[in-house]
């Protein structure tokens, strides 16, 4: 039966122009008949970059609108309707507004992973690769960083600006466990420990290296190591054993996105095979997010 989907939604995309786009985080499965794998900056850019007739993205919703932010043209579905982000929902535009009533000095940069009314309301947006580049281009001493806490405490500890933290945060990284960690360290003493910044700090400062998903897979590349303990959501571990057959993955934790689970191959094909006009953003906030994203996408990677 899988493979019967397979074939008709490799059929359909074909005949409707279409692309499929998925995050490191999704399944398996959709990892392995998607176009295009990567992180949502990465994916953002090829959909701008193949403007194709139809985007379908295999993700969460922020990364659907963002694909459309950079992409106006192509119709964007997010193949599993229902697939939100944790940390996106913990800040709104109106935070962000009360945030720069107490702060009018500051600037305000806002993680990726966040609304597009959150997103309208900033100076520019950043990325986990990007976000130390992005405060230090800020225009001000003083920056408003959010919706992540994780994030924003890594950003306040490598830069001399004053940040001024939302407490927000992701369900899946920040209930990551420190003895599962700890375990890992223990059982392969000579692996290379690599941890995303949405994790709580604590891992952060027992990682070799502090990186995104994009990071870490141009770090594999060029790394002489051969194991490597990975603190990020668990999808990742698939695209890393599919991209490095040679080398060894271990999770540091239980790290997983109910969201991003959500999407199935049922789901594509259906997305595939719908009239959906797909995700649709107000001119006017498109217009002011759109900035926030394109300035993003101009500091740094
Ligand atoms: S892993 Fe966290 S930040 Fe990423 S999509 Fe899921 S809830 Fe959002």
């Amino acid at each position: 039966m899988p493979n019967k989907i397979k074939e008709e939604i490799e059929r359909l995309k074909n005949e409707r122009g279409a692309i499929i786009l998925a995050h490191s985080y999704q399944p398996g499965v959709i990892q392995d008949i998607a176009d295009y794998v990567g992180d949502s900056l990465e994916l953002s850019r090829i959909a701008a970059r193949e403007s194709a007739e139809l985007v379908i993205f295999c993700g969460v919703r922020f990364m659907a609108e963002t694909a459309k932010l950079l992409s106006p043209e192509s119709t964007v579905v997010l193949a599993a309707p229902d697939a939100d982000c944790s940390l996106a929902a913990c800040m709104s535009g109106a935070d962000l507004r009360e945030m720069k009533k107490k702060y009018p000095e500051a600037t305000s940069v806002m993680y990726v992973n966040s609304t597009i009314d959150l997103k309208a309301e900033t100076w520019a947006c950043c990325t986990s690769a990007n976000s130390i580049e992005v405060v230090e281009a800020a225009p001000s001493d003083e920056v408003i960083f959010g919706p992540d806490r994780n994030l924003g405490t890594w950003v306040a500890a490598n830069t001399d600006k004053k940040i001024h933290i939302w407490p927000g945060g992701c369900h899946a990284h920040s209930g990551a466990d420190i003895r599962d960690l700890r375990e890992k360290k223990a059982e392969w003493p000579d692996a290379e420990v690599l941890v995303h910044p949405e994790s709580p700090s604590v891992f952060l400062w027992e990682a070799d290296k502090v990186l995104g998903t994009g990071g870490m897979i141009r770090h594999i590349e060029q790394s002489t190591s051969s194991r490597f303990i990975i603190g990020t959501e668990e999808g990742m571990i698939y695209r890393l054993e599919t991209l490095f057959p040679d080398k060894q993955f271990v999770a540091a934790g239980k790290i997983l996105c109910p969201d991003m689970a959500l999407t199935t191959l049922e789901l594509v094909l259906k997305a595939l095979e719908s009239n959906d006009s797909g995700i649709e953003i107000p001119a006017e906030l498109a217009e002011r997010a759109g900035a926030a994203v394109r300035r993003m996408t101009e500091i740094g990677r």
